[in-house]
C-alpha cells in the first residue's frame, strides 16, 4: 500500500496517535480532529489585461480554546483546502506547545504570485480580506505571511480591513512592516527560533555546532535566515541549499549573504558559482550533521528517510516528514526537532506583534530575541523532557504537551 501523503490525514494521523497514548476520551479526541469552523471564498480579480479571473481561497479557523486563532496565509497554486486544515491543526498545537493564549488557524489560496503583477497581487489581497474580513479579528482571528506572501501582501490586507472596519485595527495581521505596527525581529524570527531548537539539540547530543555542517532545503523566508543565523550564531558552514529550481553543494561551506545576491539576481540558488549543482531529492541525504527541510510538506518520506545521514533534523518547515518516515528516523541516529516546534518562532514574535499592537509600545529587537529565546528554549526543554519520560519521539512528546494543554482548555469552557 502506498503511504497517505494527504497533509491532514496525516495531521490526524498524528493525533490520533497522541491521543491513544494520552487515553483521550472519545468526544474530546473527536472534537480535537476536526477545524471548528471553515469558510470558502471565490474571489473574481481584475486582471491587468482588463480580463477578470476567478481565485478560489480559504480560512480555516481549528481550534480557538485557549484563545483568538492565528495562522499563516499561503499563496500557492497547489493550495488545497486539507493542506490549510492540516496547517491550521498544526498552527493548534504550535501556539500550545509556545503557551501562548492562541489558537490555530490558517488560509490559503489559489494562485501563482510568481506570474501576477504587484497590482493583481494586491487587488487578490484586498478581495480575500473583503470576502474574509467578516470572520477576521484581533480578538477574533489573525493572519500572518507563510509561503510567497510577504509584509507588503499583510499591509494591503491590513488596510482593506481597516476600510471595512472604519478605522485602524493593526492587530488584525501580523509580519506588517515595521511602519505600520510591525515587531523588530519578526522577518527573521522562525529561523531564529529553529536555531535555538538547534542550540538545545547539540547540547543535549553532546555535539559542538561551531564547524557543524548544515543543508537547507528552501532558501526563502525561513531558509535564507537559517542559513545566516545557523552561520553567525552557531558558527555552522552551509554546507547545501536549494529552492524550488534545485540546489547547490560545498562541502566547505557557502557564504549566505553571496546566496542571497544571487538568488535575487537570477531568481535562483541554482548556478550560484562557489559549489556544485545538487536536486532537491539529493540535498535532503547529504552527510551534512544537520538537515533544515525549509519548504513544503512530505519531503522525509517512508521512500528516502532510510538514507537521511544528518543527526540533527531541524523542521522548519510545517509537515516535511510523513509518519511512516518518523518511523523509521527514531531509531537513536536522529534526533528530529518537529516542525510545530522548531518553526514556532514566526507565531511567537506574531503574537509579540499583537502584544506590542495592542499597547500601542513598541519593543526593541534585542528584546525581542531575548523574550524568543527564552520562550523556545523553555518549549524545547518540556518536549524534550515528554520524550524522556515517556520513552517516545519528540514529535508524540510535543503533541503531548500541546494537546494536553488545548484538551485542558475545551474542558474547562466545558466543550466535553
Ligand atoms: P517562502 O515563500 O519565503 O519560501 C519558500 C521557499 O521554498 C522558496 O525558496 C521556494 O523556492 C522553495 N520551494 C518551493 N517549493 C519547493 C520545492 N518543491 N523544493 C524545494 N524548495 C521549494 O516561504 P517560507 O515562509 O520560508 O516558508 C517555508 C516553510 O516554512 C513552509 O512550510 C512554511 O509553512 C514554514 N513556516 C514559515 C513561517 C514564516 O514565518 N515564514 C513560520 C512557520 C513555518
Amino acid at each position: 500500500m502506498s503511504e497517505e501523503l494527504n497533509p491532514f490525514e496525516i495531521a490526524q494521523k498524528q493525533l490520533d496517535a497522541a491521543a491513544a497514548i494520552m487515553q483521550l476520551e472519545p468526544a474530546l479526541h473527536e472534537l480535537l480532529r476536526w477545524p471548528i469552523r471553515e469558510l470558502h471564498v471565490t474571489l473574481p480579480v481584475r486582471m491587468d489585461d482588463g480580463s477578470t479571473e476567478i481565485f478560489h481561497g480559504y480560512r480555516v479557523q481549528y481550534n480557538d480554546s485557549r484563545g483568538p486563532t492565528k495562522g499563516g496565509l499561503r499563496f500557492h497554486p497547489h493550495e488545497t483546502i486539507d493542506t490549510v486544515r492540516a496547517l491550521a491543526a498544526w498552527m493548534t498545537w504550535k501556539t500550545a506547545v509556545m503557551d501562548i493564549p492562541l489558537g490555530g488557524g490558517k488560509g490559503g489560496i489559489i494562485c501563482n504570485p510568481k506570474v501576477m503583477s504587484p497590482g493583481e497581487l494586491e487587488r487578490l489581497s484586498r478581495a480575500y480580506i473583503r470576502q474574509v474580513g467578516r470572520i477576521l479579528g484581533e480578538d477574533m482571528d489573525v493572519p500572518a505571511p507563510d509561503v510567497y506572501t510577504t509584509p507588503q501582501i499583510m499591509a494591503w490586507m491590513m488596510d482593506e480591513y481597516a476600510f471595512m472596519r472604519g478605522h485602524n485595527v493593526p492587530g488584525v495581521i501580523t509580519g506588517k512592516p515595521l511602519p505600520l505596527g510591525g515587531s523588530a525581529g519578526r522577518g527573521d524570527a522562525t529561523a531564529r527560533g529553529g536555531m535555538t531548537c538547534v542550540r538545545e539539540a547539540a547540547k543535549l547530543l553532546g555535539l559542538a555546532t561551531a564547524g557543524a555542517t548544515m543543508a537547507i532545503q528552501g532558501f526563502g523566508n525561513a531558509g535564507q535566515y537559517a542559513a545566516i543565523l545557523g552561520a553567525e550564531l552557531l558558527g555552522m558552514r552551509i554546507a547545501a541549499v536549494s529552492d524550488s529550481q534545485g540546489g547547490v553543494y560545498n562541502p566547505a561551506g557557502l557564504d549566505p549573504a553571496a546566496l542571497i545576491v544571487h538568488k535575487l539576481e537570477t531568481g535562483s540558488v541554482v548556478g550560484f558559482p562557489e559549489g556544485d549543482a545538487v536536486t532537491n531529492a539529493e540535498l535532503l541525504e547529504l552527510d551534512v550533521d544537520v538537515l533544515a527541510p525549509a519548504a513544503l510538506e512530505n519531503q522525509i518520506t517512508a521512500e528516502n528517510a532510510a538514507r537521511i545521514k544528518a543527526k540533527i533534523v531541524a523542521e522548519l518547515a510545517n509537515g516535511p516528514t510523513t509518519p511512516d518516515a518518523d518511523a523509521v528516523l527514531y531509531d537513536g541516529q536522529h534526533y528530529v526537532i518537529p516542525d510545530f516546534l522548531c518553526n514556532a518562532g514566526g507565531v511567537t514574535v506574531s503574537y509579540f506583534e499583537q502584544v506590542q499592537n495592542a499597547y500601542g509600545y513598541y519593543w526593541k529587537e534585542a528584546q525581542v530575541h531575548e523574550l524568543l529565546d527564552e520562550k523556545m528554549t523553555t518549549a524545547f526543554q518540556a518536549v524534550a523532557q515528554t520524550a524522556d519520560d515517556y520513552h517516545i519521539d519528540n514529535r508524540m512528546a510535543a503533541y503531548i504537551v500541546a494537546v494536553g494543554r488545548v484538551a485542558e482548555a475545551c474542558k474547562l469552557r466545558g466543550w466535553v
